[in-house]
């Protein structure tokens, strides 16, 4: 069964200097029991608002959501039932541990509120800290602990209760990268212990594809692709969705008489297919690692402008008409700089020209 639904939920807001924003647009998407489901796209594309709705954090402005087969919220019934009774496990960056309470306290908060009786309190905190390796802890203080320590804590007391749906947002980062790694890994075993549905919010988008069975990418209020994480990083259905996830490298393009021009060469055509349904002025874009570069003619011939030599890979400069493409190649491809060569585009996406408009929109979202 689908444990979280959202069904054309819109969320506006009316801010004083900036006027009114779209923050979420008619967003619609079924989370599986037992999903790991990450929401992710640039800071203003509305993945907290989303989070907060299905939390109860923040009415709807439109639409309705369902949590286990539940309407939680319905705009055209006014129906609205408040976080507490959502019966959700949360971790938000915002909602630290409380230092006043000890590590028992913290954890049988939640217990508590439900009014369950003491031997039980006793019993679901000590199983919770057991599973979040805090056994022998109860009676510290979450300041004497180290910053996993005090994020285990915040976990042991989203799972105390049992919850069907964890929501996760950005739990991970006040940790060091290798912590993080090992947190990581024990939200997914806590996962198959306890077989519960996550919706994990992040900016990060290696620790999402590490994590995810499905993700959703969204920019600007709107949901751009849900997908797994092989088939948006392989199969991206925009330029965004391309360049948010993983390395990537374009070319502007015009489309002539059956031909393909890099922007600032109208005389050597790229060797490329064009898609059937390519207009004049196209995006062609590319992995940086899914380029060959050789030195005979067989592709587009001109020079190595840069040569960076990385630890696992050289990088290369390479200019295309009045553009730069960015190559990654093994250590035994070897150029130098100035060095002629001949670079052929793999496979690659095509898109439609980029309009400035949204690049706009963009940033101004992320001055709100
Ligand atoms: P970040 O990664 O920075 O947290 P986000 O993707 O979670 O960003 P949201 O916090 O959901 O984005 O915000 C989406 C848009 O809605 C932004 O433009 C933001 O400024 C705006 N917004 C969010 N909350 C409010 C509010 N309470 N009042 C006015 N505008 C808001």
């Amino acid at each position: 069964m689908d444990q979280v639904v959202l069904r054309n939920v819109t969320k506006r807001f009316t801010t004083k200097t900036l006027g009114d924003i779209v923050a979420v647009d008619n967003f619609n998407l079924s989370v599986h029991e037992g999903e790991c489901f990450s929401f992710l796209g640039p800071s203003g594309c509305g993945k907290s608002t989303t989070l907060r709705m299905i939390a109860g954090f923040e009415d709807l402005s439109e639409g309705e959501i369902e949590l286990c087969g539940r309407p939680v919220s319905v705009k055209s019934k006014n129906l609205y039932v408040p976080p507490e009774e959502r019966g959700l496990g949360m971790v938000f960056q915002a909602f630290a541990v409380w230092p006043h309470m000890n590590v028992f306290e913290n954890v049988a908060f939640p217990l508590r509120i439900q009014g369950m009786n003491k031997m039980d309190v006793n019993k679901k905190v000590a199983e919770a800290l057991k599973h979040t390796s805090l056994t022998g802890l109860e009676k510290v203080y979450p300041g004497d602990l180290s910053g996993g320590q005090q994020q285990r804590i915040a976990l042991a007391r989203a799972i105390v209760t049992q919850p069907k749906v964890m929501l996760l947002d950005e739990p991970l980062s006040n940790l060091d990268p290798k912590l993080r790694e090992s947190m990581r890994f024990e939200i997914k075993e806590l996962q198959a212990k306890f077989n519960f549905t996550i919706i994990f919010v992040t900016h990060d988008q290696s620790e999402a594809m590490a994590i995810s069975d499905r993700m959703m990418v969204c920019d600007m209020g709107k949901i751009m692709q849900i997908d797994t994480p092989e088939n948006l990083y392989n199969k991206p259905v925009n330029r965004f969705v391309h360049s948010f996830l993983g390395e990537s490298t374009f070319l502007n393009v015009s489309v002539r008489d059956g031909k393909v021009f890099a922007d600032g060469d109208a005389e050597q055509a790229l060797n490329l297919a064009i898609p059937p349904e390519a207009a004049e002025r196209m995006v062609v874009a590319t992995r940086p690692n899914a380029i060959e570069l050789t030195g005979g003619e067989d592709g587009y011939v001109t020079h190595v402008a840069k040569r960076i030599f990385l630890t696992d890979r050289t990088e290369y400069l390479i200019p295309v008409g009045s553009q730069t493409l960015k190559v990654q190649t093994p250590h035994r491809v070897s150029f130098s700089e100035g060095e002629k060569c001949c670079v052929k585009l793999v496979n690659p996406m095509w898109y439609p020209a980029e309009d400035e408009a949204a690049e706009k929109e963009r940033a101004r979202r992320q001055t709100i």
